[in-house]
């Protein structure tokens, strides 16, 4: 059991709490109006995975809503080893948080400026189930993308999103793919969105204030440019995506699961298909695993 959370903010100057009473006060702005950023990362083996890559997409979103980071990064770094560790999560995912803090509610920043929020917790992640997924590969269902325009950043603004996935579920799809004005996938409720094509290249929508910069997205890249995969970042129809050989999903809890239909349309004879598993098999090998052996602080 995952018991164990980590909350530094105004009234805390930093601690490891039992997660079932962490809290944050009721004026906090992540709470209030989604002032806030986050994380999250793949455990596996005790470690963190892309710490770096995750680490660098943190700064780059504290500094789009001109946060400061409420620790220095290597004592960060500790603090989410250390979470892992007391929680005992060999495989799981990691989650990490920082908002403006708490302050009288106002839309325009506290000023002088307040404590930020930091809030670090880890679920342990069911291998077996997410494992079955990846060979079975999900279904996904497409649905108008009526989010904000700076999908760029990691903001905890996701209320769009949670829609989407629940219209997904719903219709008892895994994921939600969503379609911009103009007919294009931009990318899933959780998740970056790619097909594979005829000729065997993969497709993902090239970066953009569109989507999300998915660490596992860079990834897949990697493992493309070594395996030899022809790559096109360019964008592609719903209508592409329901004819292609192939398509997937990729994110952090997920790595890469294959598409095997469409709004129920079958995609790749409705079967993961080869370059899905191979760049899966791939990706996860490439990945760097972090911190698995660091001592407890
Ligand atoms: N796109 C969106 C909208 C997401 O929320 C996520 C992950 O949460 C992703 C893509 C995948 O990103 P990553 O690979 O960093 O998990």
């Amino acid at each position: 059991m995952s018991r164990i959370a980590f909350v530094k903010d105004a009234r805390n100057p930093g601690s490891y709490v039992p997660r079932d009473r962490a809290g944050v006060s009721i004026e906090d702005r992540g709470f209030l109006f989604s002032d806030s950023i986050y994380e999250v990362c793949e455990v596996r083996d005790g470690g963190l995975v892309d710490e770096q890559r995750h680490l660098d997409r943190y700064v780059a979103s504290l500094n789009a809503l001109s946060l400061a980071s409420p620790m220095p990064i290597r004592s960060l770094q500790l603090v989410l080893r250390e979470t892992i560790r007391r929680n005992h999560v060999r495989n799981g995912v990691l989650y990490f948080q920082v908002t403006r803090g708490a302050a009288r509610r106002d839309h325009a920043f506290p000023d002088p400026p307040v404590q930020a929020t930091l809030t670090v917790f880890v679920t342990p992640v069911n291998t077996t189930v997410r494992d079955a997924r990846a060979a079975a590969g999900v279904e996904v269902k497409t649905l108008p993308d009526d989010r904000w325009t700076r999908r760029d950043i990691k903001s905890t603004s996701l209320l769009p999103n949670v829609l989407a996935k629940q219209a997904a579920r719903e219709a008892g799809a895994y994921e939600a793919w969503l379609v911009d004005k103009a007919g294009f996938i931009t990318e899933g409720s959780s998740t970056n969105a790619w097909i594979v094509t005829d000729t065997g290249t993969i497709v993902t929508r090239p970066l953009s204030e569109d989507i999300l910069p998915g660490i596992s997205r860079s990834i897949v890249l990697d493992a493309a440019a070594s395996l030899q995969i022809p790559v096109e970042e360019r964008v592609f129809t719903v209508a592409e995506a329901k004819a292609a050989a192939e398509a997937f999903l990729s994110s952090s809890s997920a790595v890469l699961f294959p598409v095997v239909g469409i709004d129920g349309v079958a995609v790749g004879g409705g079967e993961a298909g080869p370059v899905t598993l191979r760049l899966r098999a791939f990706s996860r090998a490439i990945s760097q695993v972090s911190g698995a052996q660091l001592p407890s602080i």
